[in-house]
């Protein structure tokens, strides 16, 4: 039971591919190897960074920068669902404001 938007959200759901909720930056870090270049002189290794919150703590995990490109598509994947979340729920709201505009108008 739905309306038009919210088929049209829910066939975009079906569509979705893998996701993460949380967002990436880039960074510099050492490594912690301790005869790595990086541990006197540098230069540092690019790394990714992934940030979440979760229980209000926020979490980070280091992204391999190879594993880049890969992982941002998560997140925009992420950012889709959320968008697509949000719609099917107004479409569910927008549903049930209609049922009860015609169900008034008839007892009228
Ligand atoms: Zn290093």
């Amino acid at each position: 039971m739905t309306n038009d938007r919210g088929k049209a959200a829910l066939q975009r759901l079906r569509k979705i591919k893998p996701f993460i909720q949380a967002s990436l930056s880039l960074t510099k870090k050492r490594c912690g190897n301790p005869r790595c270049r990086c541990a006197q002189e540098g230069p540092l290794h690019e790394v990714a960074l992934l940030t979440w919150k979760e229980e209000n703590r926020t979490h980070t995990l280091y992204v391999p920068i190879e594993l880049r490109q890969e992982v941002e598509r998560w997140v925009q994947e992420g950012k889709l669902l959320k968008r697509l979340a949000a719609e099917v729920s107004q479409a569910q709201r927008e549903f049930l404001t209609s049922k009860k505009r015609s169900r008034k108008s008839k007892n009228v």
